[in-house]
């Protein structure tokens, strides 16, 4: 009987939907994984098998699957209105949640523009801080700087400042153009000589460009902590520190973008108070409703949102929005969200449970094919490499990533590679039972694939 019901949808995915990120020609010939319910750290398919989401949903996840508090958050909202528009008017939740993100987001920022998702809270970073100079007759900052490898989204204007040539390049030219600085990838430095000196080369590198061209640059937009798409990069300390100040020595905006980042999933409600930062604007959305619904937020400060007061004629208004910006479902849920966090204990937790991974990644280094395992929390990357010594990569029609991670689903865990980087981004409320399981599985996943026997 399941094994019927899983057959008719499986040929009716195949016949209608174009999946995301894939390539629908390897996709359709293979057995679809379809998933039917989740309950707390699991998530189970219409066949009956469980797996372990070692992912979060890609990277949404928070206390898992199923909550009820979390639930009812929802049920009670949907007693009241599902949506009503944020365009010249409120609604209750939108409101309450507002207040609660400028409460635990870093001090300073003050306003809340939300949309539904990543991308969208993006292009309204870009397009504020954009609008911000016009506003002040400052015309000619107008060009943004990104980080190389950097990914922002998958709109055109998120695109703009994205630098994955993989994802971006086919669309070069509908893109405007962005300045592209490095980011400090010590595993593969560009820069040479001890850690210290290869971040002291990183910082120089921006400042150069400021020198040379702030006059025209209105913000540089960046990943704190984690570049997370290009493959879980973990910054070096100090790095975000000295790259806010250098934004605020030569008038340049700082964007952070905590689209990943944000929520805890570093171990810290959002990754700039590792290092004391306030940005201009900062973007969030992924765990923003414990990955239940599509909302996310973009934050700013009361400098950039006075500049947009003014008489009705001046025009200084943002002109931009959502159909469902501020949609009440969602703000409920991310308020039962942000509530659970404090009635768990979570940030305490996931600094718990991120050491006790720390300890268990160590025995991942005994794998011959293992060249850097890089963790900030709860967020982990395992790169795998031809030759530890060389750090030679494997070449991509491998697809080493793909192998290792259908293996570890064979295994009962899911998650999805970046290239050769094995990604594990568990939900943060994962035991530390669950997290042991997962990590077996990931680390026989490796050796299956790229030490057969
Ligand atoms: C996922 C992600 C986005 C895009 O978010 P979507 O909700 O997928 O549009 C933007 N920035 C970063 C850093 C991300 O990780």
């Amino acid at each position: 009987m399941e094994y019927e019901i899983y057959q008719e949808l499986s040929s009716k995915n195949k016949q209608y939907l174009w999946h995301p990120f894939t390539q629908m020609k390897d996709y359709i010939n293979e057995d679809p994984l379809i998933i039917s319910h989740g309950k707390d750290r699991k998530l189970y398919d219409v066949l009956g098998n469980e797996y372990y989401d070692g992912v979060s949903s890609i990277w949404l996840n928070v206390h898992g699957h199923n909550i009820p508090e979390l639930n009812e958050a929802i049920n009670e909202q949907l007693q009241k209105v599902a949506h009503s528009t944020l365009l010249g008017m409120a609604n209750v939740p939108s409101i309450l949640l507002a207040e609660k993100l400028v409460e635990i987001s870093p001090k300073g920022l003050e306003k809340v523009f939300y949309s539904d998702s990543g991308a969208t809270s993006v292009e309204i970073a870009i397009k504020m801080a954009y609008q911000y100079w016009r506003n002040i007759g400052k015309y000619e900052k107008n060009t943004f700087v990104t980080m190389k490898e950097a990914y922002h989204g998958d709109t055109i204007g998120a695109v703009s400042v994205g630098a994955i040539d993989l994802y971006h390049q086919a669309y070069d030219e509908l893109l405007f153009p962005s300045i592209k600085v490095s980011y400090p990838h010590l595993y593969r430095s560009k820069y040479e000589g001890t850690e210290q000196e290869m971040i002291a080369a990183y910082i120089k590198e921006v400042e150069g460009l400021f020198i040379e061209k702030a006059n025209s640059i209105a913000a540089l937009i960046i990943e704190p902590i984690v570049q997370g798409a290009s493959g879980i990069i973990v910054m070096p300390n100090g790095y975000l520190k000295a790259i806010h100040e250098l934004c605020i020595k030569y008038d340049v905006l700082l964007i952070a973008d905590e689209v990943a980042t944000g929520f805890g999933r570093t171990g810290k409600m959002f990754a700039c108070e590792k290092e004391d930062v306030t940005p201009d604007i900062l973007t969030c959305g992924k765990g923003l409703t414990g990955g239940y619904l599509p909302v996310a937020a973009t934050l700013t400060t009361n400098r950039i949102y006075e500049a947009f007061l003014g008489s009705y004629e001046e025009q200084k208004t943002f002109f931009h929005g959502h159909s469902y910006t501020g949609n009440p479902l969602g703000c409920a849920v991310a308020l039962a969200n942000l509530e659970l966090f404090n009635t768990t204990h979570l940030l305490q937790h996931v600094e718990t449970i991120a050491a006790y991974i720390q300890n268990k990644l160590v025995k991942f280094n005994d794998l011959k094919h293992v060249g850097d395992i890089r963790q900030s929390g709860l967020m982990i990357g395992i790169e795998l490499v031809q030759s530890k010594i060389s750090k030679e990569a494997f070449h991509w029609n491998e697809r080493i990533g793909v192998k290792v991670t259908k293996r570890a689903k064979e295994l009962g865990l899911l998650t999805r590679p970046l290239g050769n980087v094995i990604v594990f981004m568990p939900p943060l409320a994962s035991t530390e039972l669950e997290i042991k399981e997962m990590l077996d599985i990931l680390y026989n996943a490796i050796s299956d694939i790229t030490e057969p026997c």
